[in-house]
């Protein structure tokens, strides 16, 4: 490992030109885990053509072969499960059994496109005139760029490339510079499983300008599936603009919790402290950002949350028990207290946590005590702003018709969740919450069967489902003349 991890480029793992690497830390105790090779300009080019030269041939293999890969690919990630969970720990910090979840979950999504490749299917049209036909159908787009982040260093990277891949389409992923091993360990799967050269390359690289500037733009990319913030997100947008590149955008979320005086107690207090703290300790795009309590319930279940939320147990991802890990790096930990303490500025009381932890084990990661602030209001900056972090505003309404108003009052719409045990009424809020997806008396997230993306400034397009796949497929028209 002396001169580094290797990038994957064209079925070879490969160096940067000059050696350049970047360092691959431990969010909990500071510690280099790996020095990764730090991509530039040639090997974008270089990643670009491979994908560009193996599409062909890729795209023309039969559905059912290419789905026989990604069932191998899923084989193997679950074989070595708890090898690539060990990975995702290191890098990004999670709880090692919240690892063994996620990986678990992302190689499924090579399962259900493996399924999906093989009804992607078209139409033959009656002709309003006599002696012609219309024929329907979708190809594969062409060679894909995947950005993603690094929250789920193993899902962010199978949701994109299993429907790209099943599609027909080659990738070039650009995994986010925290969280690369993991990728590259999914990488050396795919070679094991006998994905041709060339139709899946990794680009490891912290240039994230020269990935924007290179290879998003590249003339023989066809397709962006970025996921990230809504801010980068923006950037990618003007920059496709000038070739009009397609774009998958899974952005920034601002999920409201809303819990109904009738509500089933239990399930909705430990949905909103799952939801809230559980997944990578707040830092998931879906993760409940206000947690809105009506008032009949508040007396009750705000003080149940506070002490659910003193129980939880923050500890590096490996210690037995571990709930909540550290965040991924100090910047994201400063920014979750200066919401925190904003809020505090503003009014709203802090009934527990919202402290660095630095003792002990504590002593060289980014670890923060899990807060609850109560006296919440809309305005300030921790509701309107995507907290990502182990912090709960806790807000209390009075009707219906307000809390949907106030829950649809911002400009992301990727998660929402409520929970009421009137049937009726859960109708009407499912229909009326500006979401992409709504938990319904569930706070367990999407699944690989159902479309998951946001409304508004949330995204562009659909990952998983049916829809997920039809992403990476353009729609051609055939006029048939019999005549
Ligand atoms: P980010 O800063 O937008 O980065 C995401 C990815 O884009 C990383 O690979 C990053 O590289 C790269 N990148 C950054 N600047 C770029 C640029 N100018 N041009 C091209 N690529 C660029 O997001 P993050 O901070 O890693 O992740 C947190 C955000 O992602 C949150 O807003 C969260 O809500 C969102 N997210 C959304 C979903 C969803 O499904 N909707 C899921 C997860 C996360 P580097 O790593 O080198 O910076
Ligand atoms: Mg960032």
């Amino acid at each position: 490992m002396a001169d580094g991890e290797r990038m994957y480029i064209n079925g070879e793992w490969v160096l940067a030109d000059g050696g350049a690497t970047f360092d691959v830390t431990n969010p909990a105790d500071g510690t280099v885990v790996a020095k990764v090779a730090n991509g530039a300009g040639p090997e974008i080019q270089r990643a670009v053509t491979a994908a560009h030269a193996s599409f062909s041939a890729w795209s023309q293999m039969v559905p059912k072969d290419r789905g026989r890969i990604l069932l191998k690919i899923q084989a193997l990630m679950e074989e070595r499960r708890d090898e690539l969970a060990r990975l995702v720990t290191l890098e990004n910090g999670k709880p090692f059994e919240e690892a063994r979840k996620e990986v678990q979950f992302s190689l499924g999504y090579f399962g259900w496109f493996a399924e999906e490749a093989r009804r992607v299917s078209g139409e033959w049209i009656p002709s309003p005139q006599p002696g012609k036909r219309y024929w329907v159908f979708r190809q594969p787009i062409g060679p894909v760029a995947a950005v993603t982040p690094w929250n789920f260093p193993a899902t962010m990277v199978t949701r994109k490339i299993a429907p790209a891949l099943a599609a027909g389409c080659s990738v070039v992923l650009k995994p986010a510079s925290a969280t690369p091993l993991t990728a590259l360990a999914i990488a050396r799967i795919t070679e094991v499983a006998g994905l041709p050269p060339g139709v899946f390359n990794v680009l490891t690289t912290n240039r994230s300008r020269l990935v924007g500037a290179q290879l998003l733009t590249h003339p023989l990319i066809r397709k962006i599936g970025f996921t990230g913030s809504t801010e980068v997100g923006k950037g990618i947008m003007q920059a496709a603009a000038k070739q009009v590149t397609r774009l998958s955008f899974e952005l920034g979320g601002n999920a409201p919790f809303i819990v109904f005086d009738d509500a089933d107690f239990q399930p909705a207090l430990e949905g909103a402290v799952a939801m809230k703290f559980l997944r990578v300790g707040g830092q998931s795009c879906i993760c409940a950002n206000r947690i809105y309590v009506q008032r009949g319930i508040a007396g009750r279940f705000v003080p149940a949350f506070i002490e659910a939320v003193k129980r939880l147990k923050v500890a590096p991802g490996f210690e037995p028990g571990a709930q909540i890990g550290p965040l991924i790096n100090e910047e994201t930990r400063a920014k979750v207290h200066s919401l925190v303490e904003d809020a505090v500025k503003h009014g709203a009381k802090l009934v527990t946590g919202g402290q660095y932890l630095n003792g002990d084990s504590y002593a060289k990661g980014f670890f923060y005590a899990p807060a609850v602030l109560v006296d919440v209001t809309d305005d300030m900056a921790i509701a309107q702003e995507e907290i990502f972090g182990p912090a709960a505003p806790i807000l209390v309404f009075d009707t219906e018709e307000e809390v949907i108003r106030r829950a649809n009052a911002t400009t992301y719409g990727l998660a929402a969740y409520f929970y009421t045990r009137d049937l009726t009424r859960l109708v009407r809020v499912a229909e009326q919450l500006e979401y992409g997806l709504v938990g319904a008396n569930d706070a367990t997230g999407y699944t690989h069967e159902i479309p998951f993306g946001g409304f508004k400034e949330s995204g562009l397009g659909r990952e998983g489902g049916h829809e997920g796949i039809a992403e990476y497929t353009e729609v051609k028209s055939v006029v048939v003349n019999l005549s």
